[in-house]
């Protein structure tokens, strides 16, 4: 078969037999693929950047065997200013970490590529919250796999929210307080969540709130990817949440 080129970013790396690494790249075009880097693990290879997560470059690949071979990346960007905030860093694994358990194999998903390197973008040069991003980018996740969150009525009976809000983990949906199941949220952090939900990518650093709210989000949305899943995050710090 052919080389091929494609666009994506690393989520992942680990050794492979004595001096390759095994990485796994979100592409636009192909979905998330493994593949291996020969001889990065000496000090002088030339494509060793590409064994680190958030290397965002264009990918030539040599279709092998169950693998590709990575033949040479064209950097775009390695997102190096992630390494010096310990907390934006768990919060952009985390990230990484979400895309690498909703892509199953043959899953392509060009929004969901430009999501995250909207969000990284937004993370490490245009000064916004971090919180704001990774909840925005959650919220987005579910949208882009057929579980979007329903802010105006309760997902149970259909009434519109009025008083107080729950949050059902079963079903990972919004219920009035009429209903049974759920936990109960508060109003600033249900008006939160949906102010981020309907905020454009774009138009988040307008957004000012307070980041124990928006962390609270964030832990719900983590549980009900989770429970969704059937998975367990191993990226993310509870102490930053
Ligand atoms: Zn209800």
């Amino acid at each position: 078969m052919e080389d091929i080129a494609v666009i994506g970013i690393v989520i992942n790396s680990m050794p492979y037999k004595e001096k390759d690494k095994l990485i796994h790249i979100f592409t636009v075009e192909l979905g998330k693929i493994t593949a291996t880097l020969k001889g990065v693990s000496s000090p002088k290879a030339k494509l060793k950047f590409a064994g680190q997560p958030f290397c965002f470059g264009k990918f030539e690949l040599s279709p092998s065997g169950e693998f590709y071979v990575v033949k040479g990346v064209e950097l775009i960007d390695s997102f190096y200013d992630l390494t010096a905030d310990y907390a934006k860093f768990s919060l952009a694994s985390l990230m990484l970490e979400a895309c690498s358990i909703i892509l199953k194999p043959n899953i392509i998903s060009e929004s969901l590529f430009i999501c995250l390197i909207k969000s990284l973008q937004n993370l490490v040069y245009n000064g916004l919250n971090e919180y704001i991003i990774v909840l925005k980018f959650l919220i987005t996740i579910f949208e882009l796999i057929g579980y979007g969150l329903n802010f105006n009525v309760c997902d149970n009976c259909g009434m519109r929210f009025m008083g107080d809000i729950k949050f059902d983990r079963e079903s990972g949906t919004f219920r009035c307080s009429a209903c049974s199941g759920g936990i109960k949220i508060s109003a600033r952090d249900f008006m939160n969540i949906k102010l981020i939900s309907t905020t454009d990518y774009d138009k988040l650093s307008t957004l000012k709130l307070q980041n124990d709210s928006i962390k609270t989000g964030i832990k719900l949305m983590i549980q009900n990817l989770s429970h969704k899943l059937n998975v367990k995050f191993k990226s993310i710090d509870v102490e930053l949440l």
